[in-house]
């Protein structure tokens, strides 16, 4: 490229155009009034506060603490709670649209932003008022930092295996062991732990708790060096006889895996929408490159591969939507049907971004390009809140089910 490179991210308005040009009018025609008014205001935060930090962040590794901060003061991290908790009383779809702007700006701040999102929201599902009114308004306002601990060294895809106990003593529980791979588990002040009361029991014995994460006993480890989303830090988080009051526990005892249950079907809406944001991400980091290579005369061949590639992002932003809009009607969803949406989201993603580094030749691995920095973020996204293969595995269950169904 003969003149300097701008990217995308450093001028807000160019931005938005950009992005502008992939709003699909079928897609749009999926949201409400009020939908695409909160897709807008989020695209214009992001445009001015927080894709222009994206690349530096990054590249030093710093928490995105500055851009989570400006979408709290934007109202945007409270979109599916009540508003006397501090939320905004929005659809899992205006959630969606909202994630997928994020996303498209700064995956990692996306990523800390939904899990503010991801530890209030089992608080509000089986937390008392109390608990809630406690706990979930200063995740939604940025002043605390929330994490979802249910990883463990020894129980990852397999949730049920976990080896956290909880021990009834009186007036609570006293809780041990040690949780990996937690968003946000080096700083977190609030943390739901998922730990089991009787571990002979297996699912039958996880319990959800509120646990402070600054109480006696609770060690948060260094950040892990990740792959991509430098912005978030990812670390282990450890309990040692941590006491947890009685009214800390959301549901019953042994009522925790139906927590998680219905935790996953907005952690995966939150994954599937990142797959969706880094795509596009992708393709408009791509297209501002073309076009300061080629100005309007971009080859046939690379035009002809953005064409594929702008069905696809159309397609997968439709299966979000759809999804997230049974959410918000019936949120007893059959588990496939989010693994359909987690799985083709989140390889959309990747896909996109592996295509993206193709049609740019050698400036895709050039960092300023910020293209190779989606194939970076994307990765992880197939991996977490449930792996791609698990979901291919609910997928095949079900499908399974109904052939049965039919014998
Ligand atoms: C950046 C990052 C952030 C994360 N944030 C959080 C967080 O905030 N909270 C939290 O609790 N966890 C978090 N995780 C952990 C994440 O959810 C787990 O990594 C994930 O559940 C997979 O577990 P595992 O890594 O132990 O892999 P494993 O379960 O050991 O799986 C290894 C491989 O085997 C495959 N596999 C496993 N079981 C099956 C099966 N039955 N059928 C077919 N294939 C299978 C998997 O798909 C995978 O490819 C995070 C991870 C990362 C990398």
């Amino acid at each position: 490229m003969s003149e300097q490179f701008i990217p995308l991210e450093a001028d807000p308005e160019a931005y938005q155009a950009m992005h502008r040009i992939l709003d699909e009018p079928a897609a749009d025609a999926m949201l409400s009034r009020r939908e695409l008014e909160v897709r807008g205001h989020a695209r214009e935060i992001v445009a001015h506060k927080v894709a222009p930090a994206s690349a530096k962040a990054d590249a030093i590794h710093e928490f995105a603490a500055g851009s989570v901060q400006a979408l709290a003061e934007a109202n945007l991290m409270g979109l599916v709670f009540p508003k006397d908790l501090g939320g905004t009383g929005d659809s899992n779809v205006a959630y969606a649209a909202a994630m997928e702007e994020i996303t498209a700006g700064c995956a990692a701040t996306s990523l800390i932003f939904m899990t503010q999102m991801h530890a209030a929201y089992p608080i509000l599902l089986a937390g008392s008022k109390e608990l809630a009114e406690k706990h979930i308004p200063p995740l939604l306002n940025g002043s605390n930092w929330g994490s979802l601990a249910i990883t463990e060294p020894d129980a990852g895809s397999d949730v049920a295996s976990l080896r956290t106990t909880a021990t009834k003593v009186e007036g609570g529980y006293r809780i041990s062991g040690s949780k990996t791979f937690i968003t946000t588990g080096d700083r977190c002040d609030t943390i739901i732990c998922f730990a089991s009361v009787d571990r002979t029991k297996g699912r039958q014995g996880i319990t959800a708790f509120v646990v402070d994460g600054n109480a006696q006993g609770v060690t948060r480890g260094q950040p892990f060096h990740k792959m991509g989303m430098h912005a978030s830090s990812t670390a282990e988080v450890f309990f040692d006889s941590v006491f947890v009051p009685d009214d800390h526990l959301l549901g019953e005892p042994g009522g925790g895996w139906s927590v998680v249950m219905s935790s996953v079907v907005k952690s995966r809406i939150s994954a599937a929408a990142q797959g969706v944001g880094l795509a596009r991400a992708a393709y408009a980091r791509t297209l501002h490159a073309l076009k300061h290579r080629y100005g309007t005369r971009i080859p046939d061949e690379l035009t002809f591969a953005l064409a594929t590639l702008r069905g696809r992002i159309l397609q997968g932003r439709l299966l979000l939507l759809a999804v997230a809009r049974q959410v918000d009607e019936d949120p007893k969803i059959a588990p496939g049907q989010i693994g359909i949406m987690k799985q083709s989201c989140t390889d959309l993603g990747w896909e996109v971004s592996v295509e993206c580094t193709r049609i740019l030749g050698a400036f895709g691995d050039f960092k300023e390009l910020g293209v190779e920095r989606c194939l970076r973020d994307s990765k992880v996204t197939q991996i977490y809140d449930g792996t791609n293969e698990v979901q291919r595995l609910l997928i095949g269950r079900e499908t399974n089910r109904a052939m049965e169904a039919m014998s």
